[in-house]
């Protein structure tokens, strides 16, 4: 992993022996002295972790990381605050300041080591979805981020693993009136629990009496279902080793027994915040995706997404000798809708078109919009006999009811349909040749019919 790291700190002999470190583990290492510095590398450069000093003349630490969360192109690089201050309440000025973590001088290496490596891991999985999710804002669609930022995150849904009750109670106590927590002692049916609920974040305890917690982890990061449940863990200071065999596996964070009730919300609200995030992002990317492929008017999909299916449909009716029919729709005189009373009353005529012929239709016939008053339907399993009545049951239901406009007045629509079946070796293309003969039939024997092709 070739994870780009901005080490920034006042004293050049920390710098130096940060710089070793971590090239070493083969990352590409960048360093400032000061904050503006390492603000301006920040916003210049892609840069995946800052390990960031408190302490520094000027700008501190606090303030660098406040402003690096605080502006849109940065706020999503993880920040570590190095520093030599351990009290809980400059741990929790720290993580209020949006770090993603605080670590104490003198820096215990392997820790530092696995909490670089699994937080530029975490970013890189979101740069993923940033990327693909930028399309979708450059769309007009709102930025998740802002989203996220915007968030105060409370109101989340937690599972706790814990078999020690003086610990539940603690952080039930903590989380009251800011978030819902189920408690669960039997790890099995904790991932039972978390396929089925909903939840936002996953606390477990390493320390369970009878069951290896690590597996637990494991067993959450495999499955898809609960792949991107953020996973805090809670450990006794001796299970360090473990605390790091658990960042390997994935697990987000993690917090040090005896539990400090502000920096377990800090942390919580922390990965509360990545998840709205990451969510937002994919609702993103999954938006984007349906505005590829669906006609934003009628809600079907379009052209592209027929094309493209079409192939695939026929193909597979081939290889399992299945039938497969082909019904191409266009609406009658449809140019009279529009001079008469206006492309609005057209456009309402089009997405009740399209309602209308979806309710008469199974639900695994696929209805497209090619453009213009043009629609098909693909039927899968379907021989020409029975996609005849079907087309029928169509084109009888737009006769049957007049189509609303606007303020109460309704008119006559109808519309013309040619059909076609699968032969034994046509293409997709000679299929759709076919259909849109016999459509072209019924528009010349006098429209508001069904034509079949020969053939
Ligand atoms: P025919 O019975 O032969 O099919 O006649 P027609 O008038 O339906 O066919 P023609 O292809 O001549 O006209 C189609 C019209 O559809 C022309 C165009 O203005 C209109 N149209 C195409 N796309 C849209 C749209 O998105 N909204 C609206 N309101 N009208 C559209
Ligand atoms: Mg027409
Ligand atoms: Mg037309």
């Amino acid at each position: 992993m070739t994870a780009r790291i901005l080490v920034v700190d006042d004293a050049l002999p920390n710098l130096k022996l940060l710089e070793a470190r971590l090239t070493v583990e083969y990352f590409d290492v960048m360093t400032a002295t000061n904050g503006p510095e390492a603000l301006a590398i920040c916003a210049a450069h892609a840069c995946d972790v800052v390990l960031l000093d408190v302490m520094m003349p000027g700008m501190d630490g606090f303030d660098v990381c406040r402003r690096l969360k605080r502006n849109p192109s940065t706020a999503h690089i993880p920040v570590i605050m190095v520093t030599a201050l351990d009290q809980p309440a400059d741990r929790l000025k720290g993580l209020e300041a949006g770090a993603d973590d605080f670590l104490t001088k003198p820096i215990d290496e392997m820790t530092l080591i696995a909490r670089v490596r699994s937080l530029a891991r975490l970013k890189m999985v979101l740069d993923e979805l940033r990327a693909r999710a930028a399309t979708s804002v450059s769309l007009g669609m709102p930025d998740p981020l802002a989203q996220a930022l915007a968030e105060k995150c409370i109101g989340g849904h937690i599972l706790l693993v814990d078999d020690r009750v003086s610990s539940t109670d603690q952080i039930i106590s903590a989380m009251r009136g800011k978030n819902i927590v189920d408690i669960e002692k039997d790890p099995q049916e904790a991932l039972v629990k978390s396929l089925a609920g909903n939840y936002d974040l996953f606390i477990v305890s390493l320390g369970l009496a009878d069951f290896d917690a690590l597996r637990l982890c494991s067993q959450i990061r495999s499955l898809e279902p609960t792949r991107q449940l953020p996973i805090l863990c809670l450990a006794d200071l001796e299970d360090r080793p473990r605390v790091l065999r658990a960042l390997d596996l994935g697990i987000n964070d993690f917090l040090l027994r005896p539990i400090d009730a502000n920096e377990l919300m800090a942390r919580v609200r922390t990965q509360m915040r990545r998840k709205r995030y990451a969510d937002a992002l994919r609702d993103n990317v999954q938006a984007s995706i349906e505005l590829a492929v669906v006609d934003p008017l009628t809600r079907v999909h379009n052209r592209r997404y027929f094309e493209i299916h079409l192939s695939a449909l026929v193909a597979e009716a081939a290889d399992r000798g299945k039938a497969l029919a082909l019904m191409i729709l266009d609406i009658d005189h449809f140019k009279g809708v529009n001079d008469t009373y206006g492309h609005g009353a057209g456009d309402k005529v089009l997405k009740s078109f399209a309602d209308r012929i979806r309710k008469v239709l199974r639900t695994s016939d696929l209805v497209c919009r090619l453009g213009g008053e043009e629609f098909v339907v693909v039927m899968p399993d379907t021989r020409l006999e029975i996609a005849a009545k079907v087309a029928e049951r169509v084109r009888g239901e737009i006769q049957k009811n007049r189509f609303p406009i606007d303020d109460g007045c309704a008119i006559d629509v109808t519309v013309s349909i040619g059909l076609a079946e699968r032969g034994s070796d046509s293409a997709p293309e000679e299929l759709f040749r076919r259909a849109d003969r016999a459509l072209y039939r019924s528009k010349s024997d006098g429209r508001n019919r069904v034509s079949a092709d020969a053939a």
